[in-house]
């Protein structure tokens, strides 16, 4: 008999409660219509949604999906990259370094406001930054490319470094592990090899970069992948071409005094191939410096 009372009972409660989710289910729907009309004659309707930890949360996003559907999307994408942020733990790196800054005076003035911005957004994000190369001379890459054998590396004149649209930079900031928040951050060093080069590890700072329009070289694939590598634009091929006419009016194959290519040389892959680059270009800088448009 007590048994069965008390079973009487849940099943009652049981009900009031059902009862009771379907009133504030109805008054949600109804709260959230009536603010999306109202949302309407906003010129911004998404300060009008409730916090996701309120009841109505779920009302409220099914009606304003309904009503804003582009600007629906739009705050999806905000909050997902808000979230690759929360993994910096700006807490741990209070002053962030920003060194070699006076690199970037060496770009084409129309990309350095853009590099400048880019980088404070970085330090005021928590992460540490060095900029590494910005502007190279093709003598420069010529070197990286035959003498160092730096991999992958553009050939000279190919590259966005010549013309000064292009930087590279390491970093270094805390990171939170997002499947174990509480867990202590622990520091990453964002590098072009080694676990340092990983996507994950680039992933606030290629972040703050597609905000901010400043293209990335871990979005190439495969060989080509570089994470150490912004940009903010493609050089044209003929300027290019400009470049490499340039130095193939001035440089001789070291082994037969002919004239040469510039993309040649398998085998005049040492020093002795680099000089002849850099002294036709120490010869006649203005008019080098023109046809990269760093003058
Ligand atoms: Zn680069």
């Amino acid at each position: 008999m007590i048994i069965k009372r008390q079973r009487l009972l849940e099943i009652i409660s049981e009900e009031i409660s059902m009862i009771n989710e379907q009133i504030s289910e109805k008054d949600c729907s109804r709260r959230a219509k009536e603010d999306a009309r109202q949302a309407q004659f906003l010129s911004y309707p998404m300060e009008l949604m409730v916090d996701e930890d309120d009841a109505c949360y779920d009302a409220y996003e099914e009606e304003f999906q309904a009503l804003f559907p582009e600007a629906f999307e739009t705050l999806q994408e905000e909050e997902s990259q808000y979230s690759i942020l929360q993994t910096v733990a700006s807490w741990e790196n209070p002053q962030p370094y920003f060194r070699n800054a006076s690199n970037i005076d060496k770009l084409h003035p129309s990309a350095q406001q853009k590099f400048r911005a880019f980088f404070n957004a970085l330090v005021d994000a928590g992460i540490s930054l060095q900029v590494n190369s910005t502007h190279r001379y093709p003598s420069h890459q010529f070197r990286l490319r035959y003498v160092d054998e730096t991999d992958p590396t553009a050939e000279p004149c190919r590259s966005d470094h010549q013309y000064g649209y292009a930087a590279d930079i390491n970093i270094k900031y805390w990171k939170v592990n997002p499947d174990d928040p509480d867990a202590a951050p622990v520091v990453v060093r964002g590098t072009k090899r080694g676990p340092g080069s990983e996507k994950e590890v680039w992933a606030p700072v290629a972040a703050i970069a597609a905000e901010m329009g400043i293209l990335w070289g871990g979005d190439w694939e495969g060989a080509y992948y570089d994470p150490i590598h912004f940009y903010t634009r493609s050089v044209a091929t003929s300027q290019k071409r400009q470049c490499e006419e340039f130095y193939e009016e001035r440089i001789e194959d070291p082994d037969t005094g002919a004239p040469a290519a510039l993309d040649l040389p398998e085998d005049w892959g040492d020093i002795e191939g680099w000089e002849p680059v850099s002294d036709a270009e120490d010869e006649n800088k203005s008019e080098i410096d023109r046809i990269l448009g760093v003058a």
